[in-house]
């Protein structure tokens, strides 16, 4: 499949990219969260033809983006509380999982009654959903199992002559995917971490939880959301993260540098400190958002350096850090070893 690289989003080829979805095919847009694989999310044949492009399991359903919240009466029964954290968040990194409406194939839901809802804050996302005039059913652009992509070189290498079009918007905002919390009854319960962040949902929804699966390995038929069973975000090299006080880390790093092919992640603040072999930073210990924004680009640059193994500093679980501490560790396999059990 010859695929079309848009490198302007301008008013002619907003309307070219729309014309392609409005008649089923692919196109990946770019959103404030990661590069997208676009559907028109009521074209079954359209919405079978991502799960093929991205190597998907048919059952890790895909979130349906809509230009405007008030859209979302017409493929969810939407709720108060829906609208409460619609006004706060939307248009921006939330999706919500509300009860679906007949009009959604379960093609998009995976045979649940349930959908995802989003609205990106993205203007590309925005001027393509709203031009194509469809809602659009959305995963990440990567190839599955691979890192999300936040560039569009990382599109092109993983969805050159898979898809119909891509659209370049430069580097993504925010560089991990949204939140995912779903709605049940008057509460709610995050299912992916993401740059909006518990302690923000916790003001809106006191009793909100934050389901196990997030922390923790979770390989259970029935887990709520289906994304998080599977190894995800990984480099071609396993991936270690290592756990323990900053000085057995750093000499952890140092030693495995001088007797193994291995790439280090860290933050900025420890390279000073490592060999200048195949380090690469992901943002200060105390800097989230950086971590967030960097994450992916450099778990991809990795794959160029042809190292055996990567060790990885364990970022903090609080605020926006939950969200890179969730997509890390299973980028890791939940592998974790201990620094100060080094053999020398
Ligand atoms: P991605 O499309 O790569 O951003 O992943 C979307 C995430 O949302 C995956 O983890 C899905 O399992 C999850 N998801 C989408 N729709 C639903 C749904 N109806 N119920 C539960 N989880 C969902
Ligand atoms: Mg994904």
């Amino acid at each position: 499949m010859q695929t079309l690289l848009i490198k302007e989003a301008n008013k002619e080829n907003i309307d070219i990219a729309a014309d392609i979805i409005k008649n089923g095919g692919l196109v990946v847009m770019p959103t404030e969260t990661v590069y997208g694989l676009g559907a028109n999310a009521l074209d079954k044949n359209a919405v079978t033809n991502v799960y093929k492009a991205k190597g998907r399991p048919m059952d890790n359903p895909l979130i349906v983006h809509l230009s405007t919240a008030n859209d979302a009466e017409k493929y969810a029964y939407t709720n108060e509380l829906f609208y409460k954290l619609a006004d706060r968040f939307m248009p921006g990194p939330l999706t919500v999982i509300l009860p679906k409406k007949d009009i959604v194939p379960y093609e998009v839901s995976c045979g649940l009654d349930t959908v995802a809802i989003r609205v990106p804050s993205n203007e590309i996302a925005h001027r393509l959903i709203e031009t194509s005039g469809c809602p659009i059913a959305a995963p990440s652009a990567n190839l599955s199992g691979k890192p999300s992509p936040t560039s569009f070189a990382h599109v092109v290498e993983d969805m050159n002559g898979r898809v119909d079009a891509i659209i370049d918007g430069g580097e993504c905002d925010i560089g991990l995917e949204s939140t995912v919390i779903i709605i049940k009854d008057e509460s709610a319960e995050i299912l992916r971490p993401g740059k909006i962040t518990y302690e923000e949902l916790k003001e809106i929804i006191p009793d909100i939880k934050i389901n196990s699966a997030v922390k923790n390995q979770c390989t259970d038929e029935k887990v709520a959301s289906p994304g998080m069973k599977y190894r995800h975000y990984a480099p071609s090299a396993p991936v270690f993260l290592v756990e323990g006080n900053d000085n057995d880390i750093i000499n952890f790093f140092k030693t495995k540098q001088q007797t193994e092919n291995c790439g280090i992640l860290c933050f900025s603040e420890d390279e000073e400190l490592l060999l200048s072999k195949n380090v690469l930073t992901f943002g200060r210990s105390d800097d989230e958002t950086s971590q967030a924004h960097e994450l992916f680009d450099k778990l991809r640059r990795f794959d160029n350096m042809n190292v055996e193994r990567i060790y990885a500093r364990i970022p903090s679980d609080k605020g926006v850090g939950l969200a890179v501490y969730n997509r890390l560790i299973r980028a890791a396999g939940f592998d974790i070893i201990k620094a100060n059990n080094i053999q020398e």
